[in-house]
């Protein structure tokens, strides 16, 4: 990983010498499934737990999340494991319940980055904080909105923050659930050069067997670190199953994409 001044700042806080690895569940299910699948990770190079639980979802009828309950079972997880914790906060009381739980990192998913009074909601919430804060890109792809997004979390004098490239989606089938659009992080990068930017294949991907292709080329553009999706039953999985993968084949995918070497 080249040593960019981004990595100077919050992520240097992790003394990480390879890309930051984030995974963990779609969504947090059960308690023993958050603690389950953390001391899977635990001895893995993931630094951050990450599990939904409040899930946004495309359409109703779904599982939506857990609710502020799963916020207990991040915290017993790290204290169990020692591993930060993410979730996702998609309003103001989520970011109260999420500070209040001592949760790491927020981030905001690509269906609140497309809206701008509720992304400017949870800046406001997070006026000033030193918390990391991971902001993905809006579902369609328009540079712009992330941008805008962006903007809000700086002008909230957020300053350790990064953004997440979870793929763009279209109308048109393609090999992805979301089109990666390369291009759109690059451009983005142009102009927040300092910001970390981190891969998410899962949600790039829909589908278990091109995450790792999707991972490489990521290492190759110099991204700073990957969020997967990862769980000990991935076909059983109560949101996002076909993109799942077990935390063995975490493992192993980071030994392949030579984060970690063989025997560390
Ligand atoms: C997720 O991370 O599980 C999620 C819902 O992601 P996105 O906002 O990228 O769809
Ligand atoms: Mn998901």
């Amino acid at each position: 990983m080249q040593n960019s001044k981004k990595l100077r700042n919050w992520l240097e806080a992790f003394g990480l010498d390879h890309p930051l690895v984030i995974a963990g569940p779609c969504s947090a299910e059960t308690q023993e499934q958050v603690l389950k699948i953390a001391h899977q990770l635990k001895d893995t190079d993931t630094t951050v737990l990450r599990a939904g639980i409040w899930k946004p979802r495309t359409r109703p009828g779904n599982f939506e999340g857990v609710g502020a309950l799963g916020l207990k079972w991040l915290q017993e997880a790290k204290d169990q494991t020692g591993m930060l914790t993410t979730t996702e906060v998609a309003n103001a009381n989520h970011v109260d319940l999420a500070l209040k739980h001592d949760i790491d990192i927020l981030w905001i998913g690509a269906r609140t980055t497309v809206s701008p009074f509720v992304v400017q909601e949870i800046a406001d919430a997070l006026q000033g904080t030193d918390k990391t804060v991971l902001i993905k890109n809006p579902v369609n792809p328009d540079l712009a909105l992330w941008l805008g997004a962006v903007e809000r979390f700086y002008s909230a004098n957020v300053q350790n923050l990064g953004v997440i490239h979870r793929g763009f989606s279209t109308y048109e089938k393609t090999k992805y659930r979301n089109n990666p659009e390369w291009q759109i992080p690059i451009d983005l990068q142009n102009q927040f050069p300092d910001l970390p930017l981190i891969l998410d294949p899962s949600h790039i991907a829909g589908r278990r067997d091109i995450i790792f292709e999707l991972c490489q080329t990521a290492l190759d553009l110099n991204y700073d670190g990957l969020m997967v999706e990862t769980h000990y039953d991935p076909d059983n999985a109560w949101s996002d199953a076909k993109q799942q993968i077990t935390p063995q084949t975490l493992d192993q995918m980071t030994v392949d994409l030579r984060i970690r070497k063989k025997g560390d």
